[in-house]
């Protein structure tokens, strides 16, 4: 068996090797070569701590495995990351225990990685303004990954806790773009895509803030009760998802279909747009809209991708079971 410690994880993957195992594994759910079994989400009564299991079964790309983690809200006191987690992945054709890696920077990268995928495959090409909402952990791996999909000129940014802005404003200059905080309308008319990556309960964007045009990747809701965007820009926009369960149940679309506004049958998986089997944008006008979920497959995808490289580097520990 093999162990990718997490320290050794930053300096193995590179964003273009997650964006490939996220493109391809979106691209295997479509096909049905790949499915995510049910999600547990529990919480456990002990340390506020919610804890819960993603996993699946790749068989195109013979990831087989979980994601097993959560959320320690009293980490942060003792110097640890709030958000935990560790992937286990399988030999396919034995049930062995193949590999344990850390999951926390992968979580990151893989989590970007679906966000520019959909940037890459819905956004219109001119799109020169990228508009940030959140400035949290996961909004600087969202930003570095997304310049990378399309020619930006600028970055703005919003945050509900306007002291975080920093960061946005600290990896744009790194990337070499200047950053400018906004409200909320200017974000809406400048932006040609938004990114939305906050822990919010409650609609941050509304639908008459977006101009026509835009492509918007809703990153932040995984929870049943999260919401980023109000309901009627999703009944305005044309919708993608990773996967449709996971939408209309934990991810944005939820309120939508739980308010009547769109029927799950609007809702269209990214990996049909990748595999050709859905034209995807189809007009300058149309909004696009990338409601991402995260799946379990998407972190099997990245870990295996980590395996590879920490045999490759040297890093893997290898131990007897
Ligand atoms: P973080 O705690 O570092 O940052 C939280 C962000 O949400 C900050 O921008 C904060 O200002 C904002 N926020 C907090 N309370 C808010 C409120 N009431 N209204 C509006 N904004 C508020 O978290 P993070 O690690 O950056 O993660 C951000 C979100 O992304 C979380 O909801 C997390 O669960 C989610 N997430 C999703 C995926 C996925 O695959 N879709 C993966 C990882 C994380």
């Amino acid at each position: 068996m093999i162990i990718v410690p997490e320290k050794v994880i930053p300096n193995l993957i590179d964003r273009a090797t997650s964006y490939n195992a996220v493109e391809a594994v979106f691209g295997a759910m479509s096909r049905g070569d790949a499915y995510n079994f049910p999600v547990i989400r529990e919480d456990i009564g002990y340390a506020d701590a919610l804890y819960g299991f993603k996993s699946g079964f790749d068989k195109a790309g013979l990831s087989l495995g979980l994601k097993s983690g959560g959320y320690w809200p009293g980490n942060e006191a003792k110097g640890l990351t709030n958000h935990q987690s560790s992937i286990f992945l399988f030999n396919a054709d034995t049930g062995q225990v193949k590999a344990i890696v850390g999951g926390n920077y992968l979580t990151a990268v893989r989590t970007a990685a679906a966000s520019s995928v959909s940037i890459q495959h819905l956004a219109r090409k001119d799109s020169k303004v990228l508009g940030m909402i959140g400035a949290g952990h996961q909004s600087a791996f969202q930003m570095r990954s997304a310049v990378e999909q399309r020619d930006f000129v600028k970055v703005i940014g919003w945050n509900y806790h306007p002291e975080m802005l920093s960061r946005l404003a600290d990896v744009a200059d790194e990337l070499g773009l200047p950053f400018e905080a906004v409200s909320l309308d200017e974000l809406g008319a400048q932006a040609d895509v938004i990114i939305s990556i906050t822990s919010s309960f409650a609609p941050i964007l509304m639908a008459a803030q977006v101009k026509a045009g835009t492509h918007i990747a809703c990153m932040g809701t995984d929870t049943k009760g999260k919401q980023e965007v109000e309901s009627a820009l999703i009944a305005k926009a044309t919708v993608f998802t990773d996967e449709i369960a996971q939408s209309i149940t934990i991810g944005e679309c939820q309120h939508a279909i739980a308010e009547g506004l769109i029927t799950d049958g609007q809702i269209s998986e990214i990996g049909a747009v990748i595999n050709g089997d859905h034209a995807g944008r189809t007009s300058d006008d149309e909004i696009t809209l990338f409601d991402g979920t995260g799946v379990g497959l998407q972190d099997l995808a990245v870990a295996t991708a980590a395996v590879e490289l920490a045999i490759a580097s040297g890093d893997a520990i290898e131990i007897d079971v």
